[in-house]
């Protein structure tokens, strides 16, 4: 199951070492600390041999440090794609009951230990026939925490609530939507049809994981200083700077003093007063040192919590371009909250053995299934090995970032048939401002990161 490389014995020495390091702690003072032998604390160091739950219980007792710290994620991709058959998925089928009702067949689809993708296939069992949003055999859930993206399969209706107004929106096949966190959903099959399905794709943001565990460490009372007001441009860029002020604890006369407005003028951004032109904001962020973009506000483009693309005006283009394209590729919702995720259908053109067929590559984590009726072939690259697999109708898989990859029509398939696939990428924790802060880092102190084992110092010393 584990991966191959660097190995998780080794990361997890890895990331013990960094611990060390951090607390200022060398071998001999850390196993005098912990109460074991230093020659078993260098066996772990060394990973040479496991790290005894007994000794993350002590360290976590006696150092500002948590459990968690000590454990690093398991790599399950090792040749950089898993790929789940539609008779592996088929296999973990459940029939959850609602109103005493069976509700919705779930089945799992390609997931990893890497990312926080959580596809789900869904059968709607309930079958409407209206489109009242207020139709009395729709069960809804309460929400929930992951972001949803949702590709409707057959005559689905979806059923989506806001703020306490509920609302139904019709889909067909091709159409699609993404979800805001918590919003109460619902889906039913309309009267007529044999029953639709969903793909719900269900992932999580920068918020999921470390952050949300900060989160619930600082407690509800800090829930409304956390979340700034994003329905309003003006107010959210003046939220964002009365951060920073605080944050660096400025004065306006300070302010007055930098920049050379009238204090006036400062306190009336502040507050949200005025909304200020470009090069005021252009000017704040230079003379406080703030880069502009954190200043740049995001009013989101959501609408009741919903983006809702039909599959019809969806936008679309060739690529790598229209004289010799090696795909259709079409954009499915998505939002600006969200600049790190994006669906996509991509249609192959080309049939195998195909020459030039253009190669994706992208930072994003990447879930694929084969909503096309044809098979497709899905070549990438990984670790100096070229790997090709054939992907039929309803298979998954999982894409690792920076893993190079095609899709060809296989063998057999002739040009009229419809080989695509549905893709949902999605930014890990390395995106945005992490992206910056590791692009100043450089990928040389990067690789010392992940991989160093040794102290922080020499003590022989080094002059
Ligand atoms: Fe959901």
């Amino acid at each position: 199951m584990d991966d191959i490389g660097l190995g998780y014995k080794l990361r997890t020495a890895a990331t013990f070492r960094g611990i060390l390091n951090d607390l200022k702690r060398n071998d001999e003072v850390a196993a005098e600390e912990l109460g074991v032998d230093t020659q078993l604390l260098r066996d772990i160091l060394s990973a040479k041999c496991d790290l005894p739950p007994d000794l993350i219980r002590r360290a976590a007792e006696i150092w500002p440090v948590n459990e968690r710290d000590f454990f690093p994620i398991h790599d399950d991709v090792p040749d950089g794609v898993v790929i789940m058959h539609r008779e592996e998925s088929a296999s973990t089928s459940r029939v959850l009951r609602r109103g005493g009702r069976d509700y919705y067949e779930y089945r799992d689809t390609a997931m990893s230990r890497v990312a926080m993708i959580r596809p789900e296939w869904i059968k709607m069992l309930n079958v409407v026939e209206d489109n009242d949003p207020l139709n009395k055999t729709v069960q809804w859930n309460n929400g929930h925490f992951l972001y949803q993206f949702t590709y409707f399969i057959g005559d689905v209706n979806y059923y989506y609530e806001w703020h306490g107004t509920k609302s139904c929106e019709p889909m067909h096949t091709g159409d699609s939507v993404f979800g805001m966190p918590y919003a109460p959903h619902s889906f039913a099959t309309r009267k007529g049809n044999s029953p639709g399905s969903i793909l719900a794709l269900t992932y999580g943001g920068r918020l999921c994981g470390d952050a949300q565990h900060e989160l619930s460490v600082l407690g509800v009372d800090s829930m409304e200083k956390v979340a700034l007001p994003s329905t309003d441009a003006q107010r959210m860029r003046a939220a964002q700077i009365r951060r920073f002020v605080a944050d660096m604890s400025l004065s306006v006369d300070h302010l007055a003093g930098l920049t050379g407005f009238r204090p006036e003028k400062i306190q009336a951004l502040l507050a949200g007063q005025t909304p200020g032109d470009g090069d005021d904001w252009r000017h704040l962020a230079s003379v406080t040192g703030i880069p502009e973009r954190e200043l740049e506000p995001n009013v989101g483009d959501v609408t009741n919590g919903v983006r809702i693309v039909k599959g019809a005006a969806a936008q679309r283009w060739r690529l790598p371009d229209d004289a010799d394209p090696s795909y259709e590729v079409k954009r499915l919702a998505g939002s600006r909250i969200m600049p790190y995720s994006h669906s996509l259908e991509i249609a192959a053109l080309k049939c195998s053995p195909a020459e030039g067929v253009h190669t994706f590559e992208t930072g994003l984590h990447q879930y694929g299934y084969v909503i096309g009726d044809a098979p497709i072939e899905l070549e990438w690259e990984h670790r100096n090995a070229r790997h090709r697999r054939r992907l039929d109708p309803q298979d998954s898989f999982y894409i690792k970032p920076f893993v190079p990859h095609r899709y060809v029509k296989p063998p057999g398939v002739s040009a009229d048939d419809d080989a695509r696939v549905l893709v949902l990428r999605v930014g890990g924790k390395v995106i945005s401002d992490a992206l910056i802060e590791a692009s100043f880092i450089g990928a040389p102190a990067l690789s010392r990161l992940i991989s160093e084992t040794s102290m922080w110092y020499d003590p022989k010393g080094k002059n």
